[in-house]
């Protein structure tokens, strides 16, 4: 029976404050800024401070938010979005994110899910947000923009700028409750469809996002020759990120949310991901070390467009880190053939794991370690467990059916640690199936952790489909083409794809057999592709005379997987 350990040494991380209270108001010499890396609009973690102040009296005193209610942001990246944020968080809030370009049908979904009670967004989303707030019941009046202007609409931007001219007296912070611990205070709720079934609402505490800031920091700490410091460095503070991924997946809210202001650092906001703005922004702030997803390193080392950037960027870049899903090994060899001076390492985990399980330490940032997903990070254990045969009934998670596997041996990667999540809101089946009751979350991932402790990932066992990094729950498109004429049955899993990693692919059976062909294919596709989000439109249907499922009438995925692979 193993049980692995993570190689850091123990973290002490403080159980008795929010993150605002940690990052904002325990930090004397508070520092740093998150800047629009187009517009050049920057706003100090001081400003940030006094705006989350007066914005979050706001939401209370006007919009009747209490402790414990959901503030949801659909929005690109902007630094108004973390004002957004905090100012929710310091009124005890839960901050909820999610695309800025879902369909109607999944902002309603998003909002019912999260319990929004207050919703922040954009003039271009304005008319799909303020239609699904209506249809779920979410007065108009509280849906509120972030930046710009729409009529008969307030901004956050204007409620601050009347509430700086004519100051309120501001409401005390929010305290944790006494007797309780900031791990039991939700104050963020991120989607993930997690093993099974439709999106849900992650619930993470206080203490999740303290303790991966915490985790993170003993990794940048080493991984630096100097520990990180408030000196600004020609004009830049020394940590400086730039926010490509979203700020609504759990590796935005994480590393360009939160962990700057811990840091004391600059956070640059991309507004709308091009690969020159990425590029001049990287060679403009001086960017050494990125976060990016497998597609966007596909295109670092495969598009033209890098050309005339490159001397700068070998310059300019040190290290290349991918999470989110796995990059391909030749990819990494062309970044490595690109970029000879440069690192790479993967941070590997899930929104269930506000981000990371594992990452590489610092004396792994060498290319031949890429392939692994690292060591577990600080105050972490993990756990192999045997994978059921195919043709079983999918993962329920149950202890106690564990067999654990030795190193080098391939099962479900499981994992306990400060930064597992609490559950999933109103839906204790999905949190039973998935955080078993020791502690650890079933990751429906398969791998193997090698003798060194390194973790390397190579299948998914859990429905998950992952698009360019983001989550597409098979469950929602089965739904969804259910409700067509020409569907008997269905079920949809992930394929390969060079560029996208994975995209979804549907098996059909029709109502009527005779009907199977490529016009019907095209018809399916075109209604889902109305319905869905782009990444989420499927890209292959196959017709078939039944699905194949277990006794109990459960779909069973793998061996459809298996199907794929000529099994
Ligand atoms: P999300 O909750 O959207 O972050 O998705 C989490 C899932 O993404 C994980 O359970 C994995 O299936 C996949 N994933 C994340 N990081 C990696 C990685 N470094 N390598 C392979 N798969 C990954």
């Amino acid at each position: 029976m193993t049980i692995w350990k993570s190689p850091h040494e123990d973290l002490d991380i403080p159980e008795n404050v929010t993150t605002y209270q940690h990052f904002f108001e325990d930090n004397p010499s508070l520092s740093g800024a998150y800047e629009n890396a187009v517009t050049k609009e920057r706003l100090s973690f001081g400003e940030v401070k006094r705006k989350a102040e007066l914005l979050s009296t706001i939401f209370v005193r006007k919009y009747g938010l209490q402790p414990g209610q959901t503030v949801s942001l659909f929005s690109s990246n902007s630094i108004w979005y973390a004002v957004g944020v905090w100012a929710a968080i310091r009124a005890g809030g839960r901050v909820n994110g999610a695309s800025p370009v879902y369909t109607l049908d999944e902002t309603e979904h998003a909002l019912k899910t999260a319990d929004t009670k207050i919703l922040l967004t954009l003039p271009s989303s304005l008319p799909i947000a303020s239609k699904a707030a209506a249809n779920v019941g979410i007065p108009s009046s509280h849906v509120l923009l972030l930046e710009g202007e729409a009529p008969g609409v307030e901004s956050i931007q204007q409620l601050l700028s009347q509430a700086e001219s004519s100051p309120p007296s501001i409401i005390p912070t929010y305290q944790i409750p006494r007797g309780e611990t900031n791990k039991s205070i939700c104050g963020y709720l991120n989607f993930s469809s997690g093993t099974t079934g439709l999106p849900k609402a992650v619930m993470l505490s206080h203490h999740n996002i303290i303790a991966q800031c915490y985790q993170l920091r003993q990794l940048q700490v080493l991984s630096d020759p100097e520990p990180p410091s408030k000196e600004h460095i020609e004009g830049l503070p020394r940590y400086r990120i730039l926010a490509v991924m979203p700020l609504f997946h759990i590796t935005g809210l994480v590393r360009f949310v939160s962990y700057p202001v811990f840091m004391s650092g600059l956070s640059i906001m991309l507004p709308q991901f091009t690969l020159p703005s990425m590029l001049q922004s990287i060679i403009a702030y001086k960017i050494e070390e990125l976060i990016l997803v497998p597609p966007i390193l596909i295109r670092v080392v495969q598009d033209p467009a890098v050309t005339p950037y490159l001397a700068d960027l070998q310059r300019t870049v040190k290290r290349w880190s991918s999470g989110s899903a796995p990059t391909a090994p030749e990819v990494i060899k062309a970044l490595q053939r690109k970029f000879p001076d440069t690192g790479f390492r993967q941070g590997y985990g899930a929104t269930e794991s506000t981000a990371c399980i594992s990452a590489h330490p610092p004396s792994h940032f060498d290319y031949k370690y890429a392939h692994t997903g690292g060591k577990l990070v600080a105050n972490t254990i993990a756990k192999v467990i045997a994978l059921a045969p195919p043709t079983a009934e999918p993962l329920t998670g149950e202890a106690g059916k564990e067999v654990l596997l030795g190193p080098g041996e391939t099962g479900e990667i499981c994992a306990k640690g400060p930064q597992i999540a609490m559950g999933y809101l109103k839906n204790p089946a999905a949190t039973r199936e998935t955080f078993d009751e020791d502690g650890f979350l079933h990751t429906g991932d398969v791998g193997y952790i090698d003798d060194e402790g390194l973790i390397i990932i190579s299948d998914r066992i859990k429905e998950m489909i992952k698009v360019k990094g983001q989550q597409v729950a098979p469950a929602e498109l089965e739904d969804l083409l259910l409700g067509h004429e020409l569907v008997e049955d269905c079920a949809v899993i992930g394929v390969k794809d060079d560029y996208s990693g994975e995209v979804p692919k549907a098996f059909v059976v029709l109502t009527d057999q005779k009907g199977a062909g490529e016009s019907a294919g095209r018809r399916l596709m075109e209604y889902v592709k109305d319905k869905k989000v782009a990444y989420k439109r499927i890209r292959e249907v196959e017709f078939v005379d039944a699905v194949p499922k277990s006794a109990t009438g459960k779909l069973l995925r793998r061996v459809l997987k298996g199907w794929e692979r000529g099994e």
